[in-house]
């Protein structure tokens, strides 16, 4: 999920390892390392937290001559962010770094333990690397036996491998996580890493690995293979000159990155827990719903919007009450607390201060706790119970958009492991609902096509003395959340709200300078919604809809997908959304990643 070094050359492997990770520090992490190897001897350093931790540690190596080296940077997907999950992990002869999520690695991880290997870590990579050393009993050469591992494995990864008595190579694989190689083919230095920033510099040209793709370097040679086991050709691309280009991927904003991220991220955040038949969740113990008859949800801002919308999903699918709060306003509430609620608390960072006070209130009343988070060890993590990571990786837009795809993806998820575990859900639903998990990173996929048609149109929303964004059942806070981001970034005045409640007031603000944003979804209440949308053009609103199905009185239409399910919907217009806001800023010439008066982490009451 982070990112990832290598090095195989006659410079010191250290400094350029510890400098590449750096390039890196802007996709976050948590905890960092490194292993050179030299003369068949392996030095490794770990630290937690900063890479000038790692820099101090590592003060007294100094490298002369051919080496090869990795280097990783984590954002703990399991385990806790500690020096002993850092990577690189370790074998008998064979260090590796590890990108992703190992899906099938209790299955592999027991299957090692009977056959008496230990571990030292709680992390899904420790399984691959002794996989690896137990392949290598029985295989003819080193490469076969990492062939033979990654063939095992399910799930993403970008990993490599050096082993000791090979201190020449470097093995690598990629599937699902970023992996880029550079080749100097003067030097015949070899360097990887998985954005391109690193690499500026060093090289010229790169192979940006595909999934499948693995294989070996050394000195000279490249040895690359599909996922078939063929040889394939050795396709160079020119590396870009900017590095702030470059950690931007070449999108104008870090928001537009991390809208087009979403579809990999979210694929990340289902990893291991959508499975065939069943929601799994490894971090949580499932007697922490026995005895609760109510689920409070707590959050503020975006977490806010995913909370209230989870809430329609846990009433309806798993037949649980709910309650949502604001962190500001629950702290000083003086709330009735009883001992059968779950105290969820929702944030992106697990700093949110107001969050933070809540779920303290809940802890002295003695509430169970689960943190929804994207921060292992925050603050939020570590005072509650249990906590579901969400697997965004760093989110560097102050206005929200992966953090909240993968947080209403997780409490989608949960609401069906809830339904799951007090039997309230029929397996032919359960297998319908599975199935519609998975389809949702293909619904988040940003076509050009649809990128192109919301930039064109931004143009006609740049004025008007307000926005409506409306919408019924869980597209309300669908709609809170679309007008958030407008506000957020454009600074023009935008309200959520739900489409029935239109008639109820605000519709006396309608006219044409009063622009309707409807979400119009063909799953769920359909006709309603469409009926509210008309009350809206009868009063001369103006009017952009966002539906599958035609629409003939709306001034504008942005036409989604049809799905067999309003949750593909739901996030499918969550991008539609999420783009025409960003377009607007844009177009006004706001800074889109860091809005006025806004800042990304909450700390303050
Ligand atoms: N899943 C691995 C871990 O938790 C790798 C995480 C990463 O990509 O940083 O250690």
């Amino acid at each position: 999920m982070c990112g990832i070094v290598g090095y195989l050359g006659n410079q010191s492997s250290k400094d350029i390892l510890l400098d590449g990770l750096k390039e890196l520090e802007y996709r976050g992490y948590d905890s960092a390392g490194i292993t050179v190897l030299k003369d068949s001897n392996f030095s490794i350093y770990k630290s937690v937290g900063k890479l000038n931790n790692l820099v101090e540690k590592s003060k007294n190596l100094s490298v002369d001559g051919f080496s090869v080296g990795i280097g990783h940077t984590r954002w703990a997907t399991h385990g806790k962010p500690t020096e002993s999950n850092a990577h690189p992990h370790i074998g008998e002869a064979t260090h590796i770094v590890h990108n992703g999520i190992i899906e099938n690695y209790q299955e592999l991880k027991k299957e090692l333990i009977a056959k008496g290997y230990r571990f030292s870590s709680q992390t899904d990579t420790e399984v691959i690397v002794h996989l690896f050393e137990e392949n290598l009993k029985s295989s003819k050469d080193t490469f076969s036996a990492f062939n033979k591992t990654i063939f095992q494995l399910d799930g993403a990864y970008a990993l490599l491998l050096i082993k000791k008595d090979e201190p020449e190579k470097i093995y690598f694989a990629k599937e699902g996580s970023p992996l880029i190689l550079g080749t100097n083919r003067e030097t015949g230095e070899q360097f990887f890493a998985s954005s391109d920033s690193p690499l500026i510099g060093h090289v010229a040209e790169v192979i940006y690995l595909q999934d499948g793709e693995f294989g070996y370097v050394d000195g000279k040679n490249i040895n690359l293979f599909n996922g078939a086991g063929d040889e394939v050709e050795q396709v160079y691309k020119k590396l870009p000159e900017n590095r702030e280009i470059a950690q931007k991927d070449g999108y104008r904003f870090f928001m537009e990155k991390e809208i087009y991220e979403q579809s990999q991220v979210v694929s990340d955040t289902i990893m291991g827990r959508a499975l065939d038949s069943s929601i799994e969740f490894d971090e949580i113990d499932p007697t922490i719903f026995d005895g609760i008859n109510e689920i409070k949800l707590c959050a503020c801002g975006t977490s806010y919007h995913t909370a209230l919308a989870s809430s329609y999903l846990f009433e309806r699918i798993s037949k649980t009450r709910v309650s949502v709060e604001f962190g500001s306003e629950f702290r000083y509430k003086d709330p009735l607390l009883t001992k059968d609620t779950l105290f969820v608390s929702i944030s992106q960072s697990g700093e949110t201060a107001d969050t933070l006070a809540s779920l303290k209130m809940a802890k002295n009343a003695g509430l169970k706790t689960l943190a929804i988070c994207n921060v292992d060890n925050s603050s939020i993590v570590r005072l509650s119970d249990y906590s579901i990571l969400t697997r965004a990786g760093v989110e560097k837009g102050v206005a929200s958009t992966k953090a909240f795809a993968t947080q209403m993806v997780v409490l989608y998820m949960l609401s069906l492991y809830v339904a799951q575990i007090r039997n309230n859900i029929e397996k032919e639903r359960l297998q319908k609902e599975l199935h519609t998990i998975r389809e949702i990173p293909n619904t988040l996929t940003v076509t050009s096509k649809l990128h192109e048609k919301i930039k064109r149109l931004s143009k006609r929303y740049l004025h008007g003395h307000g926005f409506f964004f409306i919408g019924r059942d869980i597209f309300y806070p669908l709609a809170l959340e679309g007008a958030l981001k407008l506000k957020e970034i454009s600074y023009l005045h935008s309200e959520g709200y739900p489409a029935g409640e239109m008639k109820h007031g605000p519709i006396a603000l309608a006219d044409p300078e009063l622009f309707t944003i409807a979400l119009l979804p063909q799953n769920i209440l359909y006709e309603k919604t469409k009926s509210n949308i008309e009350e809206l053009g009868a009063r001369d609103s103006t009017i952009c809809v966002i539906s599958p199905k035609s629409f003939e009185l709306a001034d504008d239409f942005i036409r989604t997908s049809s799905h067999s399910h309003y949750m593909l919907e739901f996030f499918e217009m969550m991008v539609v959304v999420q783009l025409l806001s960003m377009e607007v800023a844009i177009r006004l010439q706001n800074d889109v990643d860091m809005p006025r008066n806004l800042a990304k982490s909450v700390t303050v009451e």
